[in-house]
């Protein structure tokens, strides 16, 4: 099997959305998705990745994902780069599943579990207001939560009072204004609703450590991001300082930025985001990273479809997997998710239920590329890798020059 195209498809209605789609020659197509950056993913993908894919076999993910990460850390390697190799991975994935018949999860060597539970952040698109009703009224969107049998949910409770101050200071007034949603929660659902609260590194330390003790009295499943995960020992100052877990983070790109915080105790909740942190590939081994220092992984997810799938498929292998981020905005029937893929995730009393089909346990829906305004870049032609790539032009010089010469079998 060879790949023979490499295609980004992006649509008007979710401009950051980049969905990936890899074919071979024997029919098969592989879906894969990220977020954010449309045009510089889209020049990652075709400029840098897919000279190097395109007439290999697209079962060898460890190889490409190694070449993709040389490749991209010659020049620091987060950013768009990992965003591109992320889809690209997902789309690799998917045609494995869908070539030996099986869902990913059995592949990555089975089921720990058959579904998983989910916590929902509160998000808006159509009639669905969950975003303000966090702001005016969490103990209502609590309730309503509760209704469907989700039994977790999320918001960004301090963000609007940090951009007064760039999060430098926090005044009493702020910190009683802060508090009252989960006041809120707290009267209405009791203890019923677990709350997360996601701080998205607006932050300095000393407000961090203020508004994490003012937040503790409610028991919270955990506080995320409430600083920017660029400093170590400072998440180890705030997890002594503070009594819910601190978790850690969508930020994070690769196992080699999380194994630090990992082995250092400074993420007590292990959250990476598969599309951008490098895919299914890097995610299983973030998984055992975790594990090997006893935490929990939570998958993060915000962004779009496919992602949710791929968390999907992560969380029912890994034996150390808590639970997964959904938005109920984006995903059922009122939801934007469905126009775009078939089927959607299937999320019953607050527990997302194994996808059963070969594969990541989606497909782009055809239509979706003949819909006004929709655009797909297609690459089909092999090339040489720019840099860093083991198989690059430089090295081939240096084999010429006498090196002990390494011949790369054809179609890996
Ligand atoms: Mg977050």
């Amino acid at each position: 099997m060879k790949i023979t195209n490499i295609s980004t498809i992006n649509v008007e209605e979710i401009k950051q959305i980049t969905w990936v789609q890899v074919e071979t020659d024997i029919g098969i197509t592989g879906l894969g998705e990220t977020f954010f950056g449309p045009s510089a993913v889209s020049g990652c993908i075709h400029e840098i990745f897919s000279p190097i894919l395109i007439g290999k076999n697209p079962l060898n993910i460890e190889k490409h994902w190694k070449n993709m990460f040389d490749m991209a850390n010659a020049f620091g390697y987060a950013g768009a780069e990992f965003r591109a190799i992320s889809a690209i991975d997902m789309a690799l994935w998917d045609i494995l599943g869908k070539f030996t018949k099986q869902p990913i999860y059995n592949l990555l060597g089975g089921m720990c579990r058959d579904k998983i539970r989910t916590y929902n952040t509160a998000g808006q698109y159509g009639e669905n207001k969950d975003s303000e009703l966090a702001i005016t009224d969490a103990g209502t969107l609590a309730k309503s939560l509760l209704d469907e049998g989700i039994t977790a949910m999320k918001w960004a409770f301090t963000d609007h009072f940090a951009d007064q101050d760039r999060g430098n200071t926090i005044s009493d007034e702020d910190l009683k204004l802060m508090i009252k949603p989960f006041e809120d929660i707290r009267t209405q659902v009791g203890n019923k609703m677990d709350i997360a609260n996601d701080g998205h590194g607006r932050w300095n330390l000393n407000s961090a450590i203020r508004i994490g003790k003012a937040m503790d009295k409610f028991n919270l499943l955990w506080q995320e991001e409430l600083i920017q995960p660029i400093n170590i020992e400072n998440h180890i100052i705030l997890a002594n300082e503070i009594t819910a877990p601190v978790c850690v983070s969508e930020r994070l790109i690769s196992k080699f930025q999380f194994r630090d915080y990992i082995k250092a105790g400074a993420a007590e909740i292990v959250m990476p985001d598969l599309i951008w942190t490098g895919g299914i590939t890097e995610t299983k081994k973030i998984s055992i990273l975790a594990e090997t220092e006893q935490r929990p992984i939570a998958p993060h997810d915000m962004t779009g479809p496919v992602n949710i799938f791929a968390c999907a498929n992560i969380c029912m292998n890994v034996p150390n997997a808590f639970i997964m981020e959904t938005c109920r905005a984006f995903n059922g029937e009122k939801g934007w998710y469905k126009k775009f893929v078939d089927p959607i995730p299937s999320i019953i009393d607050g527990y997302l239920i194994a996808p059963d089909i070969p594969g990541i346990g989606t497909n782009l829906k055809p239509e979706v590329l003949s819909l006004k305004g929709t655009k797909i870049i297609t690459s089909n032609k092999p090339g040489e890798p720019h840099w860093g790539g083991f198989e690059s032009p430089l090295f081939k010089v240096v084999n010429e020059k006498g090196r002990k010469k390494v011949k790369p079998k054809k179609n890996l």
